[in-house]
Order: structure tokens, then sequence, then C-alpha cells
């Protein structure tokens, strides 16, 4: 039996960002409801963007996730960055070990990482990389696997974004999306703290993650949070997250009510009658892109003409909101249909 296998959904992990103390540690445990977060987790060394910042107790902080264990039952878990990381905190037995965002980029740092756990019966967490790269996530996934690595997760952090929004990590929810898809047998867990970077939003984060069918949920818990020495802006009370875990509604995966099932059903095949209208319509779209694209040729005139691209985009912008789509739907969708459409006009001028 897979040692995931114990633990039921949505598992839960919470505890602090850093470690600072024998007595913080002990004291945001006690607070803790281990039947409902099995595991504890807090970061002893961390990756901070600048220096200067605190970088974690370091080993020291080893012992005191071993107090927490010993003391509470909880299952412990720290961030790993390193072979020497790894060798410590097996020295430790630490339960449970996750390589950082900042880590999964470097496929030279996680091939050490993963050949120092070689067929280890820990649980191993793989955050995604900081960037939006499904490969460089799946390619980290993958070094643990040739390891013989049998317990393996994945956590999604959010991505780094150069144009801040309202979340601290854009959550891209398509990209851990088709990550489950293509490892179902995978657990994934969503980490609200550093996607929102605010703890007013993790309770709606938590629930889309659980919308979306995740495995789990890591959520960071201080007994402090405004004094906490890092991400003190994400981190909530152990009390604050047991009223967050009451108020999350868990959603199944299927339901046998047959009513359900037929309007479901009915439903789902009024939506594949108007994909099947909405291809054929691209398919016509594109059929007089290619006489537009001929006629260009046969005037030498170039593909692209801001002002006319200006005009379509301009004008979809107002009927579509007008019917209460979002503006970046409607942004995503005339920029693939505006490309498509240039590519088929190139195609047809670069013919001979
Ligand atoms: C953390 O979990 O505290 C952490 C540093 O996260 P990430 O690697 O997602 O930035
Ligand atoms: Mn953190």
């Amino acid at each position: 039996m897979k040692l995931w296998e114990t633990y039921t959904k949505p598992i839960l992990v919470a505890g602090p960002c850093s470690a600072e103390s024998e007595t913080q540690m002990l004291s945001i445990a006690e607070q803790l409801d281990k039947s409902k977060t099995p595991i504890f987790r807090a970061g002893i060394w961390k990756p901070r963007t600048k220096p200067g910042s605190f970088e974690g107790v370091g080993t020291i902080g080893l012992q005191w996730l071993a107090k927490v264990k010993q003391e509470f039952g909880f299952a412990v878990a720290t961030e790993v960055a390193n072979a020497t990381h790894v060798k410590e905190a097996l020295d430790y037995d630490i339960d449970v070990l996750w390589i950082g965002a900042r880590s999964t980029v470097n496929p030279f740092i996680v091939q050490e990482i993963a050949e120092s756990l070689r067929d280890t019966n820990k649980i191993i967490l793989v955050k995604n990389p900081v960037n939006p790269d499904l490969d460089l996530w799946i390619g980290a996934i993958e070094r643990l696997q040739q390891q013989n690595i049998k317990n393996i997760g994945a956590i999604h952090r959010g991505f780094s974004t150069y144009k801040k929004n309202k979340f601290r990590n854009n959550p891209q929810w398509q990209i851990p999306l088709d990550f489950k898809h293509k490892f179902p047998n995978i657990p994934l867990i969503c980490d609200p703290s550093h996607i929102g970077g605010r703890r007013d939003l993790i309770l709606e984060i938590s629930q889309q993650a659980l919308n979306f069918e995740f495995d789990g949920l890591m959520i960071e818990t201080h007994n402090n949070p405004d004094e906490a020495w890092s991400d003190s802006k994400q981190q909530i009370t152990p009390t604050t997250l047991h009223e967050i875990l009451e108020k999350l509604s868990l959603r199944k995966h299927d339901d046998e009510n047959l009513d359900y099932k037929n309007k479901l059903q009915l439903l789902r095949s009024k939506i594949d009658e108007l994909d099947h209208e909405v291809w054929e319509n691209f398919h016509e779209r594109m059929k007089i892109a290619e006489e537009i694209g001929l006629l260009k040729k046969t005037h030498n005139v170039a593909t692209y003409q801001p002002e006319r691209w200006k005009f379509i985009y301009e004008n979809a912008q107002e009927s579509l909101s007008k019917l209460g789509l979002s503006e970046d739907f409607v942004q995503r969708v005339m920029h693939a249909i505006h490309q498509e459409s240039l590519e088929v006009q190139n195609r047809i001028i670069n013919e001979d």
C-alpha cells in the first residue's frame, strides 16, 4: 500500500512558513487539530528572493520538528534544496520532504536531490517551478520516478509574473489541471498561501482547488502571524485555519443520481453541438483568411494590418462584454484567432 493511501482526502498540511523557535513550533502544534491537519510543515532552510532576509534557522529546526512529531504525533514536513539537506532531514526521520519552487526550475538540483533520495519510502512533494512551465514540473517528477521514489506528490503554488495582479503568484489553473490529467495517480496539493500572498484569499483559493478536485491543501499557519519572520501577510492562526476548514465544501467526483445524470447529459450535448458550430465557423473564417492571403499576395501587401486588427479587437470587446464574457477571455480568444489567420495568410503569401 502506498503511504499516501493512509491519509484521508483532502490531505491537509499546516504549520509555519519558517521554524523560528522551539516554543513557536510547539505552540503552533499544540493549537492545531491533528485529526484535521495530520501533516505539520515548517521551513528551516528558506530560499529568499533577496539576501539579508531571514534565511531559516537551519539544522536545529530538525530537532524541533522531531519534537513536534514525538510530542503531538504529526507527520512532519520540511523543504530540502540539496543533498546535504536531504541527508540531515533523513537523519532526523522527517516524514515528508518537499522541493521548493525555486529548486524545481533547476534540473541539476532536482537530479542531486532525487539521487540522494533513491529508493526512499518517504513522501516527496514537488512544488511547481516559479515559471509557468508544465514540462519543467513534469521533468522533476520524472527524475524522482527514475530513482524509484514511490510516494510522490505535487504542490501547486502558482507562478511568478512581472505585472502583479491580486495574487502573489498567479494560479493559472490550467497548468495544474493539465498536470492532474497527465498524472492522475499523483496526489495534487494546492498551496493557497503562496498563491494568494494574503490571508484574506486563502478560503477562496482553497475552495477553488477543492472544486477542481485537488487532493489536499498546504496552508501556512502561525501562532502570531503578524510577527512571523517570513511571509507574515499570508499566514493565519490555527483558529482561523479551523474556521476556514469548516467553511470549505468538499466536492465528490461524480453522482449516480439519475435526474442529475440526465440533466448533465442534456447540457453536455448542447455544448457539444455549440462546439461543433464554433469549429465550423472557424473553418469558414480560415477559408476566408486564405482568400485574403491570395488577394494580398497579388497586390504585394503586408499580411499584418494594425488598423484592421485594432478594429476587430475593439469591436469584439465591445460586443462580447455586452454578452457578459470576461475581457480576459475575449482577449485570449481574439489573439488566438488573429494569430491563426495571420499564419494562414503568411503560408499563402510564401507559397510559390
Ligand atoms: C514555502 O513553502 O515556504 C516556500 C518557500 O514556498 P515556495 O517554494 O512555493 O516559494
Ligand atoms: Mn512561505
